[in-house]
């Protein structure tokens, strides 16, 4: 009897763990096909307003400057968002093949963020926001790899654009805190339940919210952020309220003066 139990255990156990590796690999084929689509659609839309956009001012189709302005901008922000995209892809394949590795340097806060908000101007100004920027004189420097840390900012403003509604508000700001930099991107928008919070940081993951078909998003801005961050050994937080705004702070570890080689994430 006790044989015939144990065998009963055993095949339950192994078909389980069967059904759960099926499962799985079905999760994966679905989030491969839609994360293929996404990209296809993010990739093709900015393609066909820069197209419209060039046709237009080729065949002088404007009315007056101010309209002709307004073209050269759209173009502008759309070679933006896709340069935007392709980094994201060719950072995240990098990071996971391990081929990219940090050049760590003593990188200034105001810099950091100034840098950022000067190539995220146009979009801001377009889309109508209004920000501001918090940061303490004399914050110590932070140890990190100036190219990849902007790429973070960038997708954590690009974030707090996309999935923001009527208040079009968004703030940065840095302190020292428990011997690290903490930079912050704060908006009030749309939010994220607490049940959605773990996921967000696991890549190709998009929340399900009514927003998403209409938000273009492949899932790996969050994803390179998180796995860019621990790199330098740091981390990022966030908090969120439905409703009410998101707030995603990277935890980045003071310079100290010329320290090591730099960790390969
Ligand atoms: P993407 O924006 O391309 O979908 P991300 O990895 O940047 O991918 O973000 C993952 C998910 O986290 C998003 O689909 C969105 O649901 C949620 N999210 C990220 N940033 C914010 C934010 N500032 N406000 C609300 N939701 C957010």
């Amino acid at each position: 009897m006790l044989f015939i139990a144990l065998m009963i255990a055993v095949l339950l156990g192994a078909t389980w763990v069967g059904v759960r590796y099926i499962v799985r690999q079905i999760e994966l084929v679905q989030v491969k096909s839609s994360f293929v689509s996404n990209v296809t659609h993010e990739l093709k839309t900015p393609i066909a307003v820069i197209k419209l956009a060039v046709e237009t001012l080729e065949m002088r189709r404007f009315r007056n400057p101010e309209e002709e302005e307004k073209y050269l901008r759209t173009i502008l922000k759309e070679s933006d968002r896709l340069t935007r995209l392709v980094d994201n892809i060719l950072d995240f394949s990098r990071l996971e093949s391990g081929q990219r590795a940090l050049r760590l340097a003593e990188v200034r806060v105001e810099d950091l963020v100034s840098t950022a908000l000067e190539s995220f101007r146009l979009r801001l100004e377009d889309e109508g926001f209004h920000w501001d920027v918090d940061i303490p004189a004399g914050l110590p420097s932070v140890r990190a790899d100036v190219i990849a840390l902007q790429h973070c900012l960038l997708n954590l403003l690009d974030n707090a654009v996309k999935y923001s509604r009527d208040r079009k508000e968004i703030r940065i700001t840095a302190r020292a805190r428990d011997g690290m930099v903490s930079v912050a991107v704060s908006d009030r928008g749309i939010g994220i339940a607490a049940e959605d919070l773990p996921r967000i940081f696991e890549k190709f993951v998009r929340v399900e919210t009514g927003l998403v078909h209409t938000v273009k998003g492949a899932g790996l801005g969050l994803s390179l952020v998180d796995q860019i961050v621990r790199a330098h050994h740091g981390r990022v937080e966030v908090a969120s309220t439905p409703g009410e705004g998101s707030i995603f702070t990277m935890l980045l570890p003071v310079w100290e003066g010329g320290q090591g080689s730099p960790p390969t994430p």
